[in-house]
């Protein structure tokens, strides 16, 4: 007769609750699991051999995140997430547009569009003025609302807020090393790993990525 052996993962709730869903976009049902790996006899788990990680699942869309984004709190609820997440937007771009010290018309025609179309309240070309200088009289580092919703974003959304900041940069004809630099704060107030975020740069720069169409 065989003996057949192995391992495998089985999954283990740690809580649940509700939650901001990144993907739904509103509060949805959540639950944290634990997957730990056993050791399995005639496919039947045995003996536990550790934990092999965790992820959060909403019970809605079936999306699966990092245990982080329960930081984010469901108290805040979907208007305050989109609120955040026009700050975070509206302030990013305008300093992306401010890195290379000149503000070009075109990068405004490029700000004001990437703003109305990932925003729900659209700006007129007076208030984004208004805006520019105040966030030139605020200084505020360009991470300070990216933080603040990076725990509520998947992979795709922080990928798409990068490439935005690429293309207010390229809306000038040229990226120079300031802009770089930004765009290299505003992954790491995303706590993206260095090798995704060249592998967005990479592939923006390749041209195969067309976000917003002239
Ligand atoms: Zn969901």
């Amino acid at each position: 007769m065989f003996i057949i052996f192995g391992t495998r993962g089985v999954n283990k709730m740690i809580k649940h609750g509700d939650f901001m869903c990144p993907q739904c976009a509103t509060t949805k049902k959540f639950r944290h699991l634990q997957v730990r790996r056993f050791f399995t006899l005639f496919f039947i788990p045995l003996i536990p051999l550790g934990t092999a990680g965790e992820y959060v699942e909403c019970m809605s869309c079936k999306g699966t995140f990092v245990p982080r984004v329960l930081d984010y709190k469901p108290s805040l609820g979907e208007n305050q997430f989109q609120s955040q997440y026009e700050k975070a937007m509206r302030h990013s771009m305008i300093l992306m547009m401010l890195a290379d010290g000149i503000i070009d018309a075109q990068e405004l025609v490029m700000v004001r569009s990437i703003i109305n179309k990932f925003g729900h309240n659209d700006i007129s070309a007076d208030e984004l003025s208004d805006l520019v200088e105040e966030v030139q009289l605020k200084k505020e580092p360009v991470g300070k609302y990216l933080s603040v919703i990076a725990p509520s974003l998947n992979e795709h959304g922080k990928e798409l807020i990068i490439k935005c900041g690429l293309t207010v940069a390229a809306s000038d004809g040229h990226v120079d090393q300031s802009e770089l630099k930004m765009i290299d704060e505003m992954a790491s107030a995303m706590e993206m790993s260095k090798s995704h975020l060249k592998g967005i740069t990479s592939e923006f720069f390749e041209g195969k990525e067309q976000l917003l169409k002239a």
